[in-house]
């Protein structure tokens, strides 16, 4: 059993580590940059550690700072959160030569799944159904010319080592081709020193559905239903709700237990996360994330599930704390994302907070790091707080949304709340009917600065 666990990352999810550690009774170090020195992680943690200078390279990213911080504090395991080095097979072998626990996948799951060539070859093998496309990656333009007729357009093509809405080009025709495989690889490149892409079917009016997955690392493996995710700004998620409005049980329970064997075939440990596209009735595997997402509280709320709690019991050798026969969902829970941003370029907006009060109540849930006089820093993404409400059904929820969203209080920065107050009076909002582009479309004619 831990002790002390390290918590490698800042803001809201730093906290919710913390949260689960001391609810059961390990002692948490947080870790911090010098820009970070006030901030509420920091003060939640029973430890602390500076690691570095502001700057995310030199400090959150920091392999041997972060090391480092567990040898002085006697921390034998760390929970990486999300973003940072939660994804970085390097890390995470590094934490192993050193005797310590890393609260997730292996190295080598992670190292499958990140690089999404590999992922789809690995995904198709073990029969989750995938998009169309290319056989792996696309050496040059005449081959991708040749693949873009054989798929038929639009394609889109995709940097391997893509992510975070980066290096993904869409062609709509034959004429685009060649730009959009030159700016794919290009991005790839610069943003993450890989340029081999691949193409695919560009799925023109898909949902974003995407299955929580749970491992034991020892071949046993569930499926937390699915969360819908296509309200999106350049491919970034800002609103996400579970169960999906328009996925049946059955439909569920068939790709939730494709997916669930799919990781129990590799002995999979801990929480990932399946991504697909939906469009008539038909699911295609986009990637897997091997981490937490910033979306689990729906989840959490929906099956009564601690998945950070699971995820270090799991971590610790312990069995699974549920199995499949004991996850029933419950209602309907849906999350938006508050940024500190400036509708309507969504232009970052760090600062000092001169009041800040959180929604209460019956269902809500708000998880943020922010406090009245908190200084948001320049350095990291804007995103200082997730709102999460939950209802007996979907109308409930969109109810308790609206009610949240008027009892919170942000005041001295710009944030995306009346973003979330203007979605809620929409009626296709209100419908659930929306795919991965009504977001954009409906930004483009309604907030147009
Ligand atoms: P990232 O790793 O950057 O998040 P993903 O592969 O998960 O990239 O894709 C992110 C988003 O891009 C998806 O949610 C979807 O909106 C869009 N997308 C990706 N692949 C396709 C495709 N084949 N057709 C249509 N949209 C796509």
């Amino acid at each position: 059993m831990f002790d002390k666990i390290l918590v490698a990352n800042r803001g809201e999810i730093a906290l919710r580590v913390i949260r689960a550690a001391r609810e059961m009774g390990i002692a948490s170090v947080a870790v911090h940059s010098t820009a970070d020195a006030d901030a509420m992680h920091v003060r939640m943690a029973d430890e602390s550690v500076c690691i570095g200078p502001p700057s995310s390279t030199e400090s959150y990213l920091s392999i041997p700072a972060i090391i480092a911080a567990c040898e002085i504090t006697g921390a034998q395991a760390i929970h990486p959160g999300y973003g940072f080095l939660s994804e970085n097979a390097n890390f995470v072998q590094i934490v192993e030569d050193h005797g310590l626990t890393f609260i997730g996948p292996t190295a080598q799951h992670i190292r499958i799944m990140g690089d999404k060539i590999t992922a789809k070859d690995t995904m198709k093998e073990l029969g989750v159904p995938c998009v169309p496309g290319s056989e792996g990656g696309v050496a040059d333009l005449a081959e991708a010319k040749r693949i873009g007729e054989e798929v038929g357009y639009p394609v889109i093509v995709k940097a391997t080592a893509g992510g975070g809405g980066r290096g993904m080009k869409v062609a709509q025709t034959a004429a685009d081709m060649e730009s959009a495989f030159q700016t794919a690889r290009a991005e790839g490149k610069a943003a993450f020193g890989n340029p081999e892409v691949y193409i695919e079917k560009y799925l023109t009016t898909p949902r974003h559905i995407e299955i929580q997955v749970f491992g034991d690392g020892k071949g046993g493996a569930v499926h937390l239903g699915e969360r819908d995710c296509s309200l999106q700004r350049r491919h970034q998620k800002v609103f996400e709700e579970a169960p999906g409005p328009t996925i049946t049980p059955e439909e569920r329970a068939s790709i939730g237990k494709i997916c669930a064997d799919a990781i129990a075939r590799i002995n999979y440990t801990g929480a990932g996360t399946i991504e697909f596209l939906y469009e008539n009735g038909e699911f295609y595997f986009i990637e897997m994330n091997t981490r937490l997402q910033v979306e689990h509280p729906v989840t959490e709320a929906i099956f009564g599930v601690d998945l950070v709690r699971e995820q270090i019991r799991v971590a610790e050798g312990l069995p699974m704390s549920f199995g499949q026969d004991d996850l029933k969902i419950n209602g309907h829970a849906i999350e938006v994302r508050i940024n500190a941003e400036k509708l309507p370029e969504f232009a970052p907006r760090p600062g000092k907070i001169t009041q800040f009060h959180a929604p209460g109540g019956l269902g809500v849930r708000m998880d943020s790091a922010l406090y009245d006089g908190y200084t948001i820093p320049p350095y990291y993404d804007s995103l200082i707080g997730k709102l999460i409400v939950h209802g007996p059904d979907r109308p409930a929820a969109l109810a308790r949304l609206n009610r949240a969203l008027g009892e919170l209080i942000v005041d001295g920065v710009d944030t995306t709340v009346p973003l979330f107050h203007a979605l809620l009076q929409e009626p296709d909002i209100q419908a659930g009917s929306y795919n991965i582009h009504w977001l954009e479309t409906w930004l483009e004619t309604n907030l147009r600065g």
